[in-house]
Order: C-alpha cells, then structure tokens, then sequence
C-alpha cells in the first residue's frame, strides 16, 4: 500500500530508528511491500527513487529498500569503511524532492545487514551506491543530507515544474554530476 512520504520538518525523520528482531519479519515483510508501493508511486511523479528507508513513511524500524533492476531488503545494517577517500555529491532526497544539498560523502564503504530471511548478508559499495547507502543509513539515525550540507550555501532549488524532472531536469542532473538521482 502506498503510504504518504514524511517531509523535510517533520520531526519523525529526526527520531533513531529502532534494531529489527527475528519475530518481527512478518510485519517488516509488510512495510518492505509499502515502501515499494510508496517508491514506485514516486517514481511515477518524479520519474527517480531507488531507495527508501523506513522512517521515512513513519516506520521507525532499521530497514533500507533498494529497488534498482532488483529488490534488495537492508535489514539492522551496519556501515564500514575500510578507506577515507571522500567524494561530493549533489544528494536529494523523496522527503524533499525539489531541493539538491552537496555533501560529502565516502566513495567506498561495506554494508552488513540481514536479508529479508534474516540471514547475515555483507555487500561492498562504491561510488553510486556508496553514497546511496550512506544516504539511507542516515535516515535510521535520523540525519538527513540537510545536516550534512558542505556550507551554508550548499542548496539548490530544482525546478517546481514535475514535467521538467521527469524529462529535462533528470537529464541535466545526470550530465551536470555525472550521476543517477537517489
Ligand atoms: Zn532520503
């Protein structure tokens, strides 16, 4: 079901989510079919989204969904980072979809988690998807890329028009940074 997207203000995206028990997985398995109906739903508006994290529709558990050409279900993970070569990005966010902030973010890091069975998964990431990951992993410690600004002059307004992210702001951030929008 799709469920309404939390925004920049609301102060339960400022909360700690909480770790993830076994007994749980039925009703996780339930917030992991919202948070994809509710990322597709975006998807179709903004014509971007390839994660979400569940506080983000209120859901205050540690649980990542990644959908890019498959589901991915993060469950209580956990962020290393073996080296500390950083890169900025121009990060966004479905809590603030028109809004970009340049931030810092790792270029390599190493994500632990539980899958959607509960087994112990690890999964090694770069670039793109380092800096996603460090963007949803935040969102369960309640920090969003708003606290992680560079300076105060780090925010950019994108365009108010829908039509223009789905067909030439989309084009342009990915030539502009050489990069695909979260
Ligand atoms: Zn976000």
């Amino acid at each position: 079901m799709k469920r309404e997207i939390l925004l920049l203000g609301d102060e339960r995206l400022y909360e700690i989510s909480e770790d993830i028990k076994m007994e749980e997985l039925s009703f996780i398995k339930e917030v992991v079919l919202d948070l994809h109906d509710t990322m597709m739903e975006f998807r179709k508006i903004y014509g971007v989204g390839r994660a979400i994290a569940a506080p983000q529709i209120g859901v205050k558990k540690r649980l990542i969904y990644m959908h890019i050409d498959k589901p991915v279900v993060f469950i209580n993970p956990k962020l290393e980072y073996n080296d500390r070569e950083m890169m900025e990005v121009m990060d966004d966010c479905m809590s603030f979809p028109n809004l970009l902030v340049k931030v810092n973010r790792y270029k390599r890091c190493t994500i632990k988690y539980r899958d959607i069975d509960f087994k112990e998964c690890v999964m090694d990431l770069e670039g793109d998807l380092s800096e996603l990951l460090q963007h949803e992993y935040d969102h369960l410690d309640g920090i969003l890329a708003t606290m992680r600004a560079v300076d105060d002059r780090s925010f950019y307004l994108k365009a108010e028009s829908k039509k223009c992210h789905r067909d030439t702001e989309n084009e342009e951030k990915r030539v502009v940074y050489g990069k695909i929008q979260k």
